[in-house]
Order: C-alpha cells, then sequence, then structure tokens
C-alpha cells in the first residue's frame, strides 16, 4: 500500500496538489445535459456533427475536447451505437496511454500498472458485468488502434472501479461523470482525514487563450498538516455510523477501516443516541423505538420525494419529527436527514420560514458531528444561510452565508465558482443587515423586490442529488 506523506509543513487551504485527469467520461444518462469538456450543467449544448453523441458548450470547449473525443468520435460512429461509460473511460484512458505512454505527466508518481484494480476481491455478479463490459469493449475499440491482452484490459476496468472519481458539476450539487486522477488514487482514506479534493472546472472562457485552465482536482489540506504526516481525504461520509462506514469501504474500496474513528467509534453515541433535558434521558427502549420508526418514515419519504410528491414528503417528514423530536438528539442521524429534506422541501415550496427553522436546526446538528472544515458542512450552512435570507431572517442568514464561505475558502479556494457566489451572498446580506439595522421598513421593501428578482435563487427540484456526492469516488452500479 502507498502512503502519501507531506513533504513538508501546509496550512487550511493549501493546495497540496492539483492535477488533471487521464481521462474523464460524461455519464451516460446526462451526455445530453453536460458538457464532455468542461463538465458544466449547460441549458443549451452543441452536438459533436460527426458522432453525434458528444456535446459541448460551445466551440471553445469543443476545440478544448478534441483531443479526448478525436478518436473516441470515430470509433463510436464505427460502432453504430454508444457503449456506456466504464468502457467509454477505459477507451480514453488506453488511448491516451497508447498516445503519451504509462506517464502521462511529470508529476504522476506512479504508473497504471502498478494501482490496484481488486479484480480478485470482486463478487461474483461483478466479475459478471465486467465480462459483458469487455466483451463489448472488445467490439467497440477499433482495429486499427493498438491491440491489448484482455488481462490489461480488466485490469484497468478494474482500476477504474475502485480508482474512478466521481466528477461533479460546477455547482458541486450532483456528479456527473467519472474521471481517473492518477496522484489522487494514491491518497489513502481516513474517517477523519486533513485533506480534501475539489474539483475545479478550469476556465475556457478567457479571450486569450494563454488565461485557459484545463479541469483539475485539487488536494487541499483541512487543517494545519505536519511535515511527515500521511496525507488523507474520505471516502465516504462522515455521517455514517462507524460500522456503516467499515461496511461500505470493505465492499466498495476493499479494506477495513482501522481509523481512530472507527476503532474507538468517535460520536457513534451522539449519532444514534437519546435527546437529554435538564439531566433526563429517554430511555434505550424509547431510543430505539423511535430509531427504527424514523428509518421507516424516512424510506417512505423518499419514495414520495423519488415521485415528485412533495406535500406528500412534508407530511411525512412532519408526521416523524413530530413522534420522534422529543426523543432523538438533535445529533440524531436519521432526525438529521429529516430535517435536511424538510427545509430542502420547503423552501422549494417557497414556505421559507419553516425552511429556515429546519435547515438552521441541521446545521447545529452538523456542526457538533462534522469536522469543523468539512465541505458538506460549507455547503449546508450555505443552503441554510439562503433560506434564512428568503425568510427575512437577514441576521441569521448573514452569519451562516459567513461561516459557509469561511470553510468554503479552505475547502473550494477563493477562485471557485461556489465560492465567488458566496463572496456576493455575503457582500449582498452585510449591506442588507446594515439597512436592516438602519431602518427596518426600508429593508422590507427592498427584500421584497430583490426576492422578485430571485438573485440567491437555489429552487432546484430537491430531488436528493447532494447524495450523489457524498461518496468520493464513483461506483458503478
Ligand atoms: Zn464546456
Ligand atoms: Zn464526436
Ligand atoms: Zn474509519
Amino acid at each position: 500500500m502507498y502512503r502519501l506523506k507531506a513533504t513538508k509543513e501546509f496550512w487550511a487551504g493549501d493546495v497540496i496538489f492539483s492535477e488533471a485527469s487521464i481521462a474523464a467520461v460524461v455519464f451516460d444518462s446526462l451526455a445530453e445535459r453536460i458538457c464532455h469538456s468542461c463538465f458544466r450543467r449547460q441549458e443549451k449544448l452543441q452536438r459533436c456533427g460527426q458522432c453525434k453523441f458528444a456535446h459541448y458548450c460551445d466551440r471553445t470547449c469543443q476545440r478544448a475536447g478534441w483531443a479526448e473525443h478525436k478518436l473516441e468520435c470515430s470509433a463510436i460512429k464505427a460502432y453504430g451505437k454508444v457503449p456506456n461509460e466504464n468502457i467509454r473511460v477505459v477507451a480514453r484512458i488506453m488511448w491516451r496511454l497508447d498516445k503519451e505512454g504509462s506517464t502521462v505527466s511529470d508529476m504522476q508518481l506512479t504508473t497504471l500498472d502498478e494501482l490496484e484494480d481488486h479484480i480478485a476481491d470482486m463478487p461474483e455478479d461483478d466479475l459478471k458485468e465486467l465480462k459483458v463490459d469487455i466483451h463489448n469493449f472488445l467490439d467497440y475499440w477499433p482495429h486499427n488502434s493498438k491491440q491489448h491482452t484482455i488481462d490489461d484490459i480488466s485490469h484497468i476496468f478494474g482500476v477504474i472501479n475502485c480508482n474512478g472519481f466521481s466528477v461533479s458539476d460546477q455547482r458541486g450539487l450532483q456528479a456527473v461523470g467519472v474521471g481517473l486522477f492518477p496522484n489522487l488514487c494514491l491518497v489513502n482514506h481516513d474517517c477523519w482525514p486533513n485533506c480534501t479534493v475539489i474539483l475545479n472546472h478550469g476556465n475556457q472562457s478567457a479571450v486569450n487563450t494563454m488565461f485557459h485552465s484545463q479541469r483539475r482536482i485539487e488536494l487541499r489540506a483541512l487543517g494545519k498538516i505536519a511535515e511527515g504526516e500521511e496525507l488523507t481525504v474520505a471516502y465516504v461520509d462522515f455521517l455514517n455510523l462507524s460500522e456503516e462506514r467499515q461496511r461500505l469501504l470493505k465492499t466498495q474500496y476493499f479494506f477495513d477501516c482501522t481509523c481512530e474513528h472507527c476503532k474507538n467509534r468517535i460520536k457513534d453515541d451522539i449519532k444514534i443516541g437519546g435527546r437529554e433535558e435538564d439531566g433526563v434521558k429517554p430511555s434505550e427502549e424509547q431510543v430505539k423505538e423511535a430509531t427504527d420508526y424514523c428509518f421507516q418514515m424516512l424510506e417512505k419519504m423518499e419514495k414520495a420525494r423519488l415521485n415528485g410528491d412533495y406535500h406528500e414528503v412534508v407530511k411525512i417528514c412532519r408526521e416523524c419529527i413530530e413522534k420522534t423530536e422529543p426523543v432523538l438528539a438533535d445529533t440524531h442521524i436519521y432526525l438529521l436527514r429529516m430535517w435536511s429534506t424538510m427545509s430542502e422541501v420547503q423552501a422549494y415550496l417557497q414556505y421559507f420560514d419553516d425552511a429556515a427553522d429546519y435547515a438552521r436546526k441541521m446545521v447545529e446538528g452538523y456542526m457538533k458531528l462534522y469536522h469543523p472544515n468539512n465541505a458538506a458542512l460549507g455547503m449546508a450552512a450555505m443552503r441554510a444561510g439562503v433560506t434564512h435570507w428568503q425568510a427575512g431572517q437577514i441576521e441569521v442568514g448573514h452569519g451562516m452565508i459567513c461561516k459557509a464561505y469561511a470553510i468554503l475558502m479552505i475547502t473550494h479556494g477563493p477562485t471557485h465558482p461556489i465560492t465567488k457566489d458566496l463572496d456576493a451572498m455575503r457582500i449582498q446580506t452585510e449591506m442588507e443587515l446594515r439597512m436592516f439595522k438602519q431602518n427596518e421598513y426600508v429593508y422590507h421593501s427592498m427584500r421584497e423586490a430583490a426576492l422578485k428578482n430571485k438573485p440567491m435563487t437555489m429552487m432546484h427540484e430537491p430531488k436528493s442529488v447532494e447524495e450523489g456526492i457524498k461518496n468520493l469516488f464513483h461506483r458503478r452500479k
């Protein structure tokens, strides 16, 4: 096993390294909605005239993506259909390696040959799928491209299966593709890591192409890291109980997590515990009953949410919250999911006061559980800040947005579009807060006008897209 260590001291927000992908592809399901070059979500995309499959923001993105797409484009035309995302990314990797050799940059610390593929650990069903993929790959792979052995091909499939990084859209809300970043593969997991990884979509909009930058990931320090300390990221969300995290890591990444937080089951008790009030605690029996009930209601709620029946979602959440809130701790992970969903859906339905109350409970719970610089905490604080602003609770709203901004400055950096948005919100809410303190009447009339313009709208449909990015690496489905 590799251990990547800090060669010098780092501080919160430092970029330890950044790297471009060897290859990345947009998911099959989003092929027409996400640019195949910069991975931004865009209303109107232009189609590649040759294969009619690849989509781009504009000619600039198309040109930037041509080196990656050229061989794929003619292969798709010859094949007569589009192979699935796993096959597409493996083919892109192999074309790249055939052209440039096993190290595609000077910075690359290892070759793909040396990376684990864990094919020997794969369960029977996954192996069957792998066989089908390899079979289709061989049909798709052009005769005039360099030919490889089945072992070499399946190795790359295996590497992607355990190291394929989830590429998110520019809002960071949804996983939209999968890519391979060679050095990132070497960063081990810790449930309480000292680094985070973020995708920077780069900039191809500058007039002068000299200022264009590539899509790349950045490994950023979450706090002070001493020289010689191992660098780690979290492959799974800390909000899971340690047993669940260990199970996920074992089935998806084939190792047993023995990190401090798993070994000592840190915070498990409050994630699943009862509410203590004036020294009085509910009985274990009561807590278990409420936990089980909450779990059932979550399943019911998810179904309603997937069906887009948001009034039903609200009904289920409200019923569950009323029943379990008096019993369960304000850090109980099921209750947190109820609050989170409730705030999201109520904001979507424009019941901002209600949405703000639940969003605040969610953030306060997260603050007791997450690392203070966790990106998910920052995103939650941003959502809560916007919701409070929408509800006219400018003081709390501004505070939350400042909190989110402070976290995202570390996890995303000052040039990331979300951080830039937050900065604009921070300035706007600060101005409004000042106005509110001077003259409430003027503030309220101004706010009404601002709401009509919806400059801070975040009202995407609450279809649980955030869940998609909580796993760092993409899993085949
Ligand atoms: Zn683009
Ligand atoms: Zn094409
Ligand atoms: Zn762990």
